[in-house]
């Protein structure tokens, strides 16, 4: 890995606005590097303001009446068009998907051919009823419910799923009509620019579709500030989920947030050990642990305890670490040297604070922001690693001894993301299933995975208003409205 690569030149990247590719307005641009080999330079991007924001609502703005009036099944052939495109380029995504965030490429391909399907699966809406009809109580005339499209909508998304994420709220929101300014996360912003060009492509009007890059402070703001923005979808960090919130509210606008995790994973002594440990490992590891679903606390029962750890540190050992663009990799690199600091920081921290280091712990490459899978236990339920999202390759070992003491630990968080728990009894299935709080919850299978045809979202600090995915997205995407419709 620290053999001198030479980059490809590539040109600079542009925003798409109103049907066209541009640089910014203020002229300047960014590096993005690729967190496997940071000496290489995967483009150069725009880094834009206040400027580009204006000028992409207002061509949302315009796009609006045409894009709302056409028919759901024209807009539904869009989006059958786009994802064809997509699936023409899923190698291409993929691959660039890894250099610019280093996802391993077995995970990179899988979410890029998801990204078609999610479209496939929106598209199918125009076919799908989008109102409820009754009849007035005084006289028998029909009175019902027809939903509406919103008007500009904004989205703002994170690095870590740079396809699934910004298709997952592209979709509905096209498919229902609305007009999309998209902000993408400056840490992966090839990959929705790939998904852009499918949807150019595809033949969708200019302005439907607006992609502005830049940082949250220089882009996000003025966006989720400004008076054309009806609603904000927004996919990211608590602190800055919070903010976006309490300013979109101020200004009476429509939020939706996800937000990040501290997912439990419970392991039942009657559980299947196998699949437990396959579980965790995925979970906890797969993606570097830079997933809000991914695996932070493993609960295990006093009696099979000592097993399971030596079977999950045999995993650990033997699984592959390192180059992400390998197919063969599960836990590629950290996205960037930041992140890689805080995290070997709560890692020092946790040491400091007794915490039994059993696995990982280490820097493994000069360049690459690779960081071994790490494990602790002994770690107190009070300490930052059982309590706050620490987004990166570790998981704490915590052992029990009652089901009633699994679930209090598991709920004593802020977050409500996802949880999983691994039994072959089906009562305590059952109070996993009413007891545990998280918006996802697994009975056997690992913490992180969606379905695209389902609602995905979490509960307590993790979410914000209506869930995503599925049917369930017709909530934040549209509005209802109610008509009693008399005779002449
Ligand atoms: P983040 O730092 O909160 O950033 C998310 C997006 O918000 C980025 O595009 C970011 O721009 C932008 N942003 C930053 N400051 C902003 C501001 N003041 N106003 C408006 N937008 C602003 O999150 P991240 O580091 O990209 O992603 C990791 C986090 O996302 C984790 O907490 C993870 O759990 C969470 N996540 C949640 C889900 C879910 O569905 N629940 C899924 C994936 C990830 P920049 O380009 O400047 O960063
Ligand atoms: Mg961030």
């Amino acid at each position: 890995m620290s053999d001198t690569i030479v980059a490809p030149v590539r040109p600079a990247f542009a925003n798409f606005v109103g049907g066209e590719w541009a640089p910014s307005t203020t002229g300047r641009t960014y590096e993005k590097r690729n967190p496997a080999r940071p000496s290489e330079v995967v483009g150069e991007f725009p880094a834009s303001g206040a400027e580009d924001v204006e000028r992409a609502v207002a061509a949302a703005l315009g796009a609006f009446p045409a894009w709302s009036r056409t028919p759901a099944a024209g807009r539904a052939a869009v989006l059958l068009r786009t994802a064809e495109a997509i699936d023409a380029r899923v190698e291409e995504i993929a691959q660039d998907m890894t250099r610019e965030m280093g996802k391993p490429l077995r995970e990179a391909r899988l979410e890029a051919a998801r990204a078609a399907a999610i479209l496939r699966f929106a598209a199918g809406e125009a076919w799908r009823p989008v109102g409820e009809l009754y009849q007035q109580s005084a006289t028998g005339a029909p009175v019902y419910t027809v939903r509406r499209a919103l008007g500009v909508v904004a989205l703002i998304t994170p690095w870590n799923f740079p396809a699934a994420i910004p298709i997952w709220k592209l979709a509905p929101a096209l498919v229902y009509g609305n007009t999309v300014v998209i902000k993408l996360a400056q840490e992966a912003p090839l990959t929705g620019l790939h998904l852009a060009e499918c949807f150019e492509q595809a033949g969708l009007p200019g302005g439907v579709l607006n992609v502005v890059i830049g940082r949250g402070s220089e882009v996000g703001t003025p966006l989720v500030r400004h008076p054309d923005v009806r609603a904000i979808s927004f996919t990211g960090s608590v602190p800055v989920g919070h903010e976006v919130r309490d300013e979109a509210t101020r200004l009476g606008k429509r939020v939706q947030l996800e937000l990040g995790g501290h997912n439990p994973l419970i392991v039942m002594a009657d559980a299947k050990l196998e699949r437990a440990v396959e579980a965790a490992y995925a979970g906890a590891f797969w993606s570097a642990g830079q997933k809000c679903t991914a695996t932070r606390r493993i609960y295990v029962e006093d009696a099979v305890y000592e097993d399971f750890r030596a079977r999950f540190l045999d995993r650990i050992e033997r699984g592959k670490v390192g180059d992400p663009a390998d197919p063969e990799t599960e836990v590629g690199p950290i996205v960037n040297e930041r992140q890689l600091d805080e995290i070997t920081e709560a890692i020092e921290q946790s040491r400091r604070e007794g915490a039994t280091l059993l696995a990982g712990g280490e820097r493994l490459d000069e360049e690459a922001y690779l960081l071994a899978p790490t494990v602790f236990e002994g770690v107190a339920d009070d300490a930052l690693l059982s309590c706050e999202e620490v987004f990166g390759p570790v998981t704490s070992l915590y052992r029990f001894s009652t089901l009633d003491e699994a679930l209090e630990r598991a709920n004593a968080v802020r977050f409500g993301l996802s949880a999983s728990i691994f039994t072959t009894s089906l009562e305590t299935t059952q109070r996993f299933v009413n007891e545990l709080e998280a918006g996802l919850l697994h009975v056997n299978s690992q913490t992180a995975g969606a379905d695209i045809h389902v609602p995905f979202g979490g509960i307590k600090s993790s979410g914000f208003g209506p869930h995503e995915q599925g049917r369930a997205a017709i909530e934040f995407y549209t509005e209802l409205v109610t008509v009693y419709q008399d005779g002449p």
